[in-house]
C-alpha cells in the first residue's frame, strides 16, 4: 500500500463524506474475511489482513469515486455486497484495503411485469427483491440458500445458482442488463434485451468477476410467473448413490425440467433426512410451473423411477417440509458460530462439477483419496455429497465434510479445512471437471485456475491487464496471487 491508513481514511471522507466511512474494529475485522474463515471467526480471532475502511456507497457516484481514489493510489478495493461468500472472495489481500461495501444500495428500482424483467440496485437483498415479486404473483425463479442475505451484485458476481436452477437456470440464465464501474471510474451498462448476436456476450465479462475487474452497481433479471400450489414434491430411497444419480440422469436426458432435482449419498442423506434415510441414498424431484406441465413431469419422473425396481418413494409431505426449512439467514448463522464454539465441531462444503460420465468415477476417487491422505481422518465425522443442480450433460457434486477440531482454532485452517478442500479440488481437476461449480474460486482456489481453463487462462489474464491494469480490484482472488 502506497499511503498510511489514516490518510486513506482522510481521503475517502473528504470523497464521499463522513458518513459512509466505517473503521471501528469490529466492522473492519467482520469486513475483513468470509466464511472459509468461520471457524477463526466464530472464536473472535481475525487472522486476514485489515481492512482500513469500509465505505458503504449509496450511489454509482459514491462508487466511481472511490475507485477513481483507490486507482490513483494503488489501493487494493474489495467489493462487497451481502458478505455471504464462502470461498475468500471477501477477504482482503493485503492490508488496508479498502472495503467498498454495496449493501446501502438497496432500491429496487423498477418490477415491470410486462416485459418480464426486474431492474435492482446491487445491494437489494434477493429475498426482499422475492417477497416483493411474489405478492404481485411473480418470481425471479432465483432460490440460492443464502437468499435471505445475498445480494443482486453479489449474486451476479459470483454466478450463483439457486434451487429451483434446473427449470431456471443459474444467474447467467437470468441476467438480461447490467450496470458496472471499471476502476478508472467508467460505468458500463448493458441494456435490456432478449437477446443479441453483436459480438460476444459482455455481460460474461462483468458475471463471476468476483470483484476482481468491475464493481457491479445495477442488475436487472428476468421474471416468471409464481404458482406454488402445482408443485409436486418427489423423493425415493434408493439403494446406492450412482443409482440415484443414474435416475437423475434418466429424469434429465429424457428432456424433464423439475425445478429440483437432487440426490443425496448416504452419508449426507444421514444428516439431512435423519428420520427418514434408512441408511440409503436418496433422490428429489420438484416440479413446478403451469398445472398441465407438472402433472406431465410428475407422471413422467413416476414412470422413471418404476424403471429401478429397488426404489422406495417416501411421503412427499416429508420433502416438501424439508424443503421449506432450506435457506440460511441470520439465525441459522448465529446457531452455526454459537455450536462450533461450544462442541469444537466444523463443516465446510466443495462444490465441483462434471459430465454425467465422470460423476460416479469423481465420488469415489475424492471420496476414497481423503480418506487415505487426510492424516487427520479419524477427526472426521462425516464425508459424503450431493448433485443439487444438473445439465443436459453432466450435473454438480457438492461435498460436504464435517470434523472435531483437535487443534486450536488459528491452526484449523491449515490442519483440517484447506487439506481436505484441496484433496478434493485435486481430483476434480485430475478427471476434468470444474473446481468451482457456484460458490466461486475467491482466494482458496487460486491455486488450481490455471489447470481449469487450461489453454483459454490467457484470456482471463488478458481481461485483467485490460479492465484493471493496476491490479487494485481485489488482489489474490480469482486470479494466481501475486508473487
Ligand atoms: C449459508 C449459505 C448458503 C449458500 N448457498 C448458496 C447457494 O445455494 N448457491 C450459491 O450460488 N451460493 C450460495 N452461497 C454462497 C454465496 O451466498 C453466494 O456466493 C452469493 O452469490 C454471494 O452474494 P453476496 O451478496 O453475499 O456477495 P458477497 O459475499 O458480498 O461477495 C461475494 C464475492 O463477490 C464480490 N462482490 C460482491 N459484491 C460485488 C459487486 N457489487 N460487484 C463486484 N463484485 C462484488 C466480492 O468481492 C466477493 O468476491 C451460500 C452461502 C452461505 C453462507
Amino acid at each position: 500500500m502506497s499511503m498510511a491508513r489514516e490518510d486513506i481514511v482522510k481521503n475517502l471522507k473528504s470523497i464521499v463524506g463522513d458518513n459512509k466511512i466505517y473503521t471501528d474494529l469490529p466492522t473492519l475485522q467482520e469486513s475483513s474475511r468470509d466464511r472459509f474463515l468461520k471457524y477463526t471467526g466464530a472464536h473472535g480471532i481475525y487472522v486476514a489482513p485489515l481492512a482500513s475502511a469500509v465505505v458503504k456507497a449509496e450511489s454509482v457516484e459514491d462508487v466511481v469515486k472511490v475507485l477513481k481514489f483507490a486507482n490513483e493510489h494503488s489501493l487494493n478495493v474489495v467489493p462487497r455486497s451481502g458478505g455471504t461468500a464462502t470461498e475468500g472472495g471477501l477477504e482482503c489481500g493485503v492490508v488496508d484495503s479498502i472495503v467498498l461495501d454495496c449493501a446501502s444500495m438497496n432500491k429496487i428500482i423498477k418490477i415491470d411485469p410486462y416485459n418480464m424483467q426486474a431492474t435492482v440496485q446491487a445491494g437489494v437483498v434477493l429475498e426482499t427483491l422475492e417477497e416483493d415479486l411474489r405478492k404481485m404473483g411473480l418470481t425471479t425463479g432465483h432460490s440460492p440458500q443464502s437468499k435471505p442475505q445475498a445480494q443482486l451484485g453479489g449474486l451476479v458476481a459470483t454466478r450463483s445458482i439457486g434451487q429451483f436452477s434446473t427449470l431456471y437456470g443459474g444467474i447467467e440464465d437470468m441476467l438480461v442488463g447490467v450496470e458496472a464501474v471499471f476502476p478508472d471510474g467508467r460505468i458500463a451498462r448493458i441494456k435490456n434485451v432478449p437477446r443479441r448476436a453483436a459480438g460476444p456476450d459482455l455481460r460474461h465479462i462483468m458475471m463471476g468477476n468476483e470483484g476482481t475487474l468491475c464493481v457491479i452497481t445495477e442488475v436487472t433479471v428476468k421474471l416468471f410467473k409464481y404458482m406454488p400450489e402445482n408443485n409436486k414434491y418427489y423423493g425415493y430411497l434408493v439403494d446406492d448413490f450412482a443409482t440415484s444419480v443414474e435416475i437423475l440422469r434418466e429424469v434429465i436426458v429424457s428432456g424433464y425440467r423439475p425445478s429440483v432435482s437432487r440426490s443425496y449419498s448416504e452419508e449426507d442423506a444421514r444428516q439431512h433426512f435423519a428420520h427418514f434415510h434408512k441408511g440409503k441414498s436418496i433422490v428429489i424431484f420438484v416440479a413446478e410451473g403451469p398445472k398441465g406441465i407438472t402433472e406431465a413431469m410428475g407422471d413422467a419422473i413416476e414412470e422413471i423411477v418404476a424403471k429401478y425396481p429397488k426404489t422406495e418413494q417416501v411421503d412427499s409431505k416429508l420433502i416438501e417440509t424439508w424443503f421449506s426449512d432450506l435457506c440460511w439467514g441470520e439465525d441459522k448463522i448465529a446457531k452455526e458460530k454459537a455450536d462450533m464454539v461450544a462442541t469444537k465441531m466444523c463443516g465446510f462444503t466443495v462444490e465441483v462439477s462434471a459430465e454425467w460420465s465422470k460423476i460416479p468415477q469423481l465420488y469415489t476417487n475424492a471420496i476414497s483419496r481423503v480418506k487415505k491422505d487426510f492424516p487427520r481422518i479419524k477427526d472426521v465425522t462425516m464425508l459424503g455429497a450431493h448433485s443439487s443442480h444438473s445439465y443436459q450433460n453432466g450435473t454438480n457434486l457438492y461435498f460436504v465434510f464435517d470434523y472435531k477440531v483437535e487443534c486450536t482454532p488459528e491452526e484449523e485452517l491449515a490442519t483440517y479445512h484447506y487439506p481436505i478442500h484441496s484433496l478434493i479440488i485435486e481430483e476434480t481437476v485430475k478427471i476434468g471437471g470444474s473446481m468451482a461449480h457456484h460458490h466461486g474460486v475467491g482466494k482458496y482456489r487460486t491455486e488450481w485456475i490455471e489447470e481449469e481453463h487450461g489453454s483459454s487462462y490467457f484470456m482471463l489474464e488478458v481481461l485483467k491487464k485490460a479492465f484493471d491494469p493496476k491490479g487494485i480490484m481485489n488482489v489474490n482472488t480469482l486470479y494466481k496471487p501475486k508473487k
